[in-house]
């Protein structure tokens, strides 16, 4: 018998790809707290609420109606219908219903848009800080990543003129994901309007807009880059239910796209998996057509949250946190404590800023090289005030002792 070793057949593609590192900071913190310490944990990336009562009765109402088979693979007409009428109300966007394709989360919604879209060697470009999900997304497509960069300095929004000397002929895709995981800045509508007219002089290239965090957002209206001059043939607008609706676990996503470029998603889809679970997309359908008290109710607390990280965090030296207008992450710069000694500990990097924080403090954060930055720390206030309150101290006696 030879001798064989699973690990000699993986793919390039899958071994191309890393593990995330908010995943690696929420496994360590697990680990930390199953040996009894307390932990508290600023890593989160969803919404501590539970679904609405009205949304999951709609669920199991849809479970006991028969909607448990084979749904369409572009959606429940239902949804898709009721998602055309939200994106042409809320948005200002008009797509057809036929445009738009329901997912297994907005992820699977990137997915195929990537899959839909790129060639071997195509090119992708992601403003920074940005989501870790789509470079090994677009690792995995065959396509290149190409990353420009916005600092504190520009309220972690790329400029247009940035993003117009980055493009190329083989620029396909742009990735704009406004409010940002993990900055929460928000682009407004002039800066939209640049960035659109750069996107229109380019030749093919098209835009995927993630508006996931849309119904997180505090101080400015939230634009859809679709709604621009010339744009609404080269946007891929994605959204889902995840966050605004408190649904992660439900995985229920979207994109809305012009004809041929849905009907490619949906190929891909089809190919991958198949319609997203039917009774949760009926159940979808009371989310967006049903009472919105509920959102506003989460989104009012989330405010709350913000105001005290970003005034607790702020008091603390070293520490710079703009207010974030949109998500609920901030972004806190900590480049005046890199190279420094603090209790006794030389802090090179956010890394070893995060891991200490975890390691010594009990406090887990995701440090911002998990999002293209290596200045800053992703916090999130998706957790209780008590827990926010008590991390916020620990930081503040650990780094100003
Ligand atoms: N886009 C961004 C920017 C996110 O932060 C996330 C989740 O963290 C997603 C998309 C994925 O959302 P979904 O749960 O709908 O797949």
């Amino acid at each position: 018998m030879t001798t064989f070793e699973p690990q000699s057949i993986l793919s390039k593609r899958t071994s191309s790809v890393e593990e995330v590192a908010i995943i690696a900071m929420s496994r360590k913190a697990r680990n930390l707290k199953a040996q009894g310490h307390d932990v508290l944990s600023l890593t989160i990336g969803e919404p501590d609420f539970d679904t609405p009562e009205h949304i999951r009765q709609a669920a199991y109402k849809a479970m006991n109606d028969g909607y448990t088979h084979y749904a369409p693979i572009p959606g429940m007409p239902e949804l898709r219908k009721a998602l055309a009428q939200k994106l042409k109300t809320e948005n200002g966007l008009d797509y057809d219903w036929s445009e738009i394709v329901v997912s297994n989360g907005a992820k699977q919604s990137i997915t195929n848009a990537i899959f839909a879209t790129l060639d071997e060697g195509d090119e992708v470009i992601l403003f920074a800080p940005y989501w870790a999900a789509y470079e090994g997304t677009i690792a995995m497509a065959g396509g290149r990543s190409k990353v420009i960069y916005a600092g504190l300095e520009d309220n972690f929004k790329v400029p247009a003129d940035r993003l117009k000397a980055a493009m190329s002929d083989k620029t396909k895709l742009v990735i704009l994901n406004s409010p940002n995981n993990p900055t929460g800045a928000m682009f407004t509508k002039e800066e939209l309007q640049a960035i659109a007219k750069v996107i229109c002089d380019h030749p093919k290239a098209m835009v995927i807009s993630d508006e996931i965090y849309e119904y997180i957002r505090f101080d400015q209206p939230h634009v859809s880059i679709g709604t621009m001059p010339g744009m609404a043939q080269r946007t891929i607008t994605v959204n889902g239910f995840s966050k605004g609706f408190a649904m992660t676990g439900w995985r229920l996503g979207y994109a809305a796209a012009p004809a041929p470029v849905a009907l490619a998603m949906t190929k891909v889809q089809g190919t991958f998996t198949a319609g997203a679970n039917a009774f949760v997309q009926m159940a979808a359908v009371t989310a967006l057509n049903g009472s919105r008290d509920e959102v506003e109710r989460m989104r009012a607390i989330y405010q709350e949250r913000r105001d005290l990280v970003v005034s607790g965090l702020n008091a603390i030296d070293g520490i710079k946190v703009p207010n974030p207008p949109g998500t609920f992450y901030v972004f806190a710069d900590v480049s005046a404590i890199l190279g420094k000694t603090v209790s006794n500990h030389k802090i090179n990097t956010v890394d070893e800023l995060c891991n200490w924080l975890l390691e010594v403090h009990h406090v887990a954060t995701v440090p911002g090289s998990a999002f293209g930055d290596k200045k800053a720390l992703r916090i999130s206030f998706a957790t209780s005030s008590d827990v926010l309150s008590r991390a916020i101290k620990r930081i503040a006696r650990a780094l100003n002792p």
